[in-house]
């Protein structure tokens, strides 16, 4: 089956979903009104039981209704809440040499613990042309950007023509910038791998320096097809990196999280973040505390390749963008000398002075 088959075929409404699992369909239908549903049948089918790490990444419940602790926007994302108001609507420029821009708000399947879960999938607030025209001419007068994110959603969404017409656009306005790269984040290599087709990977490669970053959250999500999908980018040159979402009862666990950063090593993607949750209305049923996070990261590090070992970062909420967080490695700092501690606790002492002092 072709990827838009696959993606025709996604369970969205409350009555097959709910009969599907078993569950209650008006219960179903109210937290869908609020946070649409879509499961595509490739992903479903990796479900292997109710419950299981794939079900409650895709499954609504009405947890996501009842918990209400959190903002809608807790990074301050959307523009009417930042500081510039000039910036337009599909821009998030935060970092100064960088910007995030939203081309899509669909994806291949809607997870449940989205942090833009306020507006993904709605069809009232789906990125029109003259808004990406808005983000073209910011992007072209400010000559300081030199990274453009492609987001969303899901920007790989859009159908092969708009897709290039947005990169070649981009492209066309950061290429004689200095050390300019074009940035895609996106989770289709892992929810919808079928649609990296080989006239995709053609498209693409027509705009390096392209890096891309995906989303994959549990091992059971890599299969011969996220294999073969992140195969064929890796092939178009494209540099493969990978951000996942610490998320309670699906990854919180140093064993799962180890296999997954060696299993996406093996399928040719380097681990990029880890991001502790954030405090996002309907999903802190997800949420761990940040302990858990440092607690993995040092069971990864040392442990297991460094190429194996993502930075661990906090979004700030308010906007204060991607704070790194690490264990206790520097124990002690004096004039000339700091004590530190390696991955097994053991301490060393190294000579803290310069040929200059
Ligand atoms: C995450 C993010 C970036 C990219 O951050 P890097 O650390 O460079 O990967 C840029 N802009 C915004 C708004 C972001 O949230
Ligand atoms: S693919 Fe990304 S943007 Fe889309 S629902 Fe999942 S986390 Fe949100």
């Amino acid at each position: 089956m072709d990827w838009k088959q696959i993606f025709k075929t996604s369970l969205t409404q409350a009555e097959v979903i709910a009969e599907r699992f078993n569950l209650d369909a008006n219960l179903i239908r109210t937290v869908i009104e609020r946070y649409p549903a879509r499961i595509n049948s490739y992903y479903l089918s990796l479900i292997k039981e109710k419950d299981d790490p794939i079900y409650r990444q895709c499954i609504p419940t009405i947890t996501e209704l009842e918990d209400d602790f959190g903002e809608d926007d807790p990074l301050l994302e959307d523009s009417a809440q930042r500081a510039h108001p000039n910036v337009p609507d599909l821009i998030t420029h935060r970092y100064p040499d960088r910007v995030l821009f939203r081309i899509s708000n669909r994806c291949a399947m809607y997870c449940r613990f989205c942090t833009r879960k306020r507006k993904v999938g709605d069809p009232l607030k789906r990125p029109t042309w003259p808004a990406i025209e808005q983000a073209f001419t910011y992007i072209e007068n400010n000559k300081i950007i030199r990274d453009v994110i492609l987001s969303g959603g899901d920007p790989l969404m859009l159908d092969d023509t708009d897709l290039e017409r947005i990169l070649h656009r981009v492209h066309k306005i950061i290429c004689n910038r200095p050390r300019s790269i074009i940035r895609i984040g996106s989770r289709i290599p892992c929810v919808l791998p079928q649609r990296i087709t080989p006239k995709l990977c053609t498209i693409l490669q027509r705009y390096h320096p392209l890096y891309l970053n995906t989303h994959f959250n549990h091992p059971t999500e890599i299969t011969p097809e996220s294999k073969h999908a992140c195969e064929l980018l890796a092939n178009a040159g494209i540099p493969l990196g990978n951000q996942t979402v610490l998320l309670k009862n699906i990854n919180d666990n140093s064993t799962v999280m180890k296999e997954l950063m060696q299993e996406l090593l093996s399928i040719r993607v380097r681990p990029y973040y880890i991001y502790q949750a954030d405090p996002v209305k309907g999903t802190n049923h997800f949420r761990t505390k940040v302990s858990r996070g440092i607690e993995i990261y040092k069971n990864l590090r040392g442990y297991t390749s460094g190429l194996a070992v993502p930075t661990f970062v906090i979004d700030a909420p308010g906007g204060g963008g991607k704070i790194p967080l690490l264990p206790e490695y520097l124990k002690e700092k004096s004039p000339g000398k700091i004590v530190l501690k390696n991955y097994e606790d053991k301490e060393f002492i190294y000579p803290d002075t310069a040929m200059d002092d």
